[in-house]
């Protein structure tokens, strides 16, 4: 699809919501397949949000308490990808704002990067019981919304924190300690995978690698790795 089209599409849906705003809410052509059209480039947070809206596609649904979409910059060069809402976050429903959320934050301030400047997610937006690993299936079913995401903010470099946002995004069972520290290629996009803070919580001694991934990645972003 040209940018002519996607722009024109882009409209109708703005005309669309006005329409029904004003109560005019039968027209031929469904808002879902008006979104399903819409090409990436033209979508946004939002509309990936209002898509996902009060999800039931997994059986987490039905023990959460919100659904943790993620928060940050739509336009940052620097996305963190995490596993799972824990408790504090399914109560806040904001990502990363428990311990592992504060050490994060700790980890990014190393490298002068403030929490509002880049993107933080997770691979499952709904929070497994008891924290339990997530399941195959949730993790399926939350992927589209992962993929548009990503489509959306076009980081420069995706860090991917602990085994199953690693093992998720390259598509591969191989353990963390391996894939930690390398640099992959997702579409044009770099991944650097790191240890999950939560991990380096349990394990302070391998903080010192997880700081090593963090100057390659300031490294490469480089003196412009501010987007704004
Ligand atoms: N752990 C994660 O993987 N994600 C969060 O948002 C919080 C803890």
């Amino acid at each position: 699809m040209d940018q002519d089209t996607g722009e024109m599409i882009k409209d109708l849906k703005t005309y669309l919501e006005y329409l029904k705003g004003l109560g005019i809410v039968s027209y031929p052509l469904s808002e879902r397949s008006l979104q399903k059209m819409t090409p990436s480039e033209f979508l946004t947070l939002k509309d990936v949000q209002k898509e996902l809206g009060d999800c039931k596609r997994c059986k987490l649904h039905r023990t959460r308490r919100t659904i943790v979409f993620g928060e940050g910059n739509e336009k940052a060069a620097l996305m963190l990808i995490g596993e799972g809402p824990g408790y504090e976050e399914d109560v806040q429903g904001r990502p990363f704002v428990g311990k592992a959320g504060q050490l994060l934050t700790k980890i990014l301030q190393s490298i002068k990067f403030p929490r509002e400047e880049v993107y933080i997610t997770n691979i499952i937006k709904c929070r497994p019981p008891q924290n339990r690993n997530p399941e195959p299936e949730e993790i399926q079913s939350c992927h589209p919304f992962l993929q548009k995401q990503i489509q959306v903010i076009r980081p420069k470099i995706i860090c991917a924190l602990g085994t199953f946002s690693a093992q998720t995004l390259l598509k591969t069972g191989v353990k963390i300690t391996a894939l930690r520290g390398k640099l992959y290629d997702l579409e044009g996009i770099k991944v650097i995978p790191t240890y999950h803070p939560a991990f380096l919580l349990r394990n302070p001694e391998r903080k010192r690698e997880v700081w090593e991934d963090m100057k390659k990645i300031a490294e490469w972003l480089g003196m412009n790795h501010r987007s704004i």
